[in-house]
Parts: C-alpha cells; sequence; structure tokens
C-alpha cells in the first residue's frame, strides 16, 4: 500500500517542496533509512534532522548546498528525536547551531552510536539475532560518527527565527519517543515531521507489531487537527497546513 500522493513519489534523494523547502528522503524507509528536510530563506539555512552516519549525511548536505547555496553553511539543526537515524550526522555541520529538545538530548547521550556499533561487533556471537541485527544495522558507518550533542535546549514551544520565517518548533512528546517536536514553518504552510508517528504507528498496527499504535496515531491527529486546521473560526480559514514532509 502506498501512502504517498501520487504527485511526489517515494523516491531516493533532493524533493523540492516549494518556498526554499526540500526533503531528502531515503526508501524503503526501513531501520535507519530515515528522512530530513531543509527549508531556507534569504542566506539562512536550517536542517530538520541528520541521518544514520557522516557519509549518507555529507551526501545529502551536498545536495542541498547544490539546490540552495545557503546551504553551504548550515545554520540550524533540529534533531526531532533522539534516534540516530536522526542526529548522527550532527557533526557534519560544525557551524550549525544544534536545538532539541531536553529529553531528545538527554537519551542522545544514554544511547550514543557506540552502543549500537556495540551490538554489531557481538553480532557474529549472537546466533539469529546477529544476523538480523547485522541485516539491519550493517549497512551503515557508525565509526565514522563523532557524537554532537544539542547546543540549545527546548522544553516547550519555541520559536526562533530563519531570515524572515518564523520556525515554530512544537514538543508533541511522549509519542514515538519522550522528546518528539514537530517543526511548523507557517509563511511556507509546511509542516516537517508532522505525521510521521501516525503513518508509522498505522503502519506498525497494520502489521500487527503495535497494539497500540492506532491510539496513538488517532491521539495526534486529533491534536494536529485542532492546531494545523482551526475548526471555530468564524470563516473558513485558509489551512494552516498545506505541505507535509513526513519524516521516520
Ligand atoms: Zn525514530
Amino acid at each position: 500500500m502506498s501512502l504517498a500522493h501520487p504527485k511526489f513519489s517515494y523516491e531516493k534523494g533532493l524533493h523540492q517542496i516549494g518556498n526554499g523547502a526540500y526533503a531528502w528522503l531515503q526508501p524503503d524507509g526501513g531501520w535507519g533509512w530515515s528522512n530530513s528536510g531543509l527549508i531556507v530563506d534569504s542566506d539562512q539555512s536550517l536542517v530538520v534532522d541528520t541521518l544514520f552516519d557522516v557519509p549518507l549525511t555529507q551526501t545529502m548536505l551536498a545536495a542541498y548546498a547544490d539546490a540552495e547555496p545557503a546551504a553551504n553553511t548550515v545554520n540550524n539543526v533540529i534533531n526531532t528525536h533522539h534516534n540516530g537515524d536522526h542526529c548522527n550526522g550532527n557533526c557534519c555541520c560544525p557551524d550549525a547551531e544544534i536545538i532539541a529538545h531536553k529529553l531528545t538530548a538527554e537519551h542522545m547521550q544514554a544511547e550514543p552510536p557506540s552502543l549500537v556499533q556495540g551490538f554489531l561487533d557481538a553480532a557474529p556471537g549472537l546466533g539469529e539475532l546477529g544476523n538480523y541485527l547485522t541485516s539491519c544495522f550493517g549497512p551503515f558507518d557508525f565509526k565514522s560518527v563523532d557524537q554532537r550533542l544539542p547546543d540549545r535546549l527546548i522544553e516547550e514551544e519555541t520559536t526562533i527565527k530563519l531570515g524572515d520565517k518564523d520556525i515554530h518548533l512544537i514538543p508533541v512528546g511522549p509519542a514515538h519517543t519522550p522528546g518528539d517536536t514537530l517543526v511548523h514553518v507557517p509563511a511556507d504552510r509546511t509542516s516537517i515531521r508532522a505525521i510521521f508517528y501516525s503513518l508509522a504507528a498505522i503502519q506498525s498496527f497494520g502489521k500487527g507489531r503495535c497494539k497500540t499504535g492506532l491510539t496513538h496515531a488517532i491521539a495526534l491527529s486529533l491534536w494536529m487537527s485542532r492546531r494545523l486546521f482551526p475548526v471555530m473560526a468564524p470563516s473558513p480559514p485558509k489551512p494552516a497546513l498545506k505541505k507535509c514532509v513526513i519524516i521516520w
């Protein structure tokens, strides 16, 4: 089943969303094959999530810089949550201020890239489990990662400036992880990672892997409906959300 709009194919690489926003997609979206977003305004750039290792992140950043000169130097990185496939590449953005929720930072410290590398090192002696770990994480280069933790922590909704754009950072955890944070760009009516968990949860539910997945999906969808598509306005408002980049 494809969940994508037919206009936007799920193909590896850079996808222009419009008005200085881009997505970087990595099919098939399995363990570690996460997505990322780029937002640009004037000479400023912001990356939403880095990737699982340094080579993958460097390839993505080169594509971002090719598309937008402002991305040659990334000003901000937002880590939407602590899983390594969303933050291991932070070290590739040495000039950026890294921003994340306080709980995201705490879990990043508790689960460094060396932890996964340790599982991989032990995998040959773990039988079937080891084979599974190697099939999931073997393609990634964790030894390339010099973990870089966030510079600035948030605990509640926060607005930062990127050029003239307001960037809303909206904590919604606990959902997929305790520190989950959405990135909403009202001027572009674009949200990055807004419904990642809904879809991930529905997929899990559909595969029978997560009994609570549908509950979480519905809860987050309702929250988004209230927040991004206000229904109490006297006249039908312009939807606050036109585009949504889904990251999981
Ligand atoms: Zn995750």
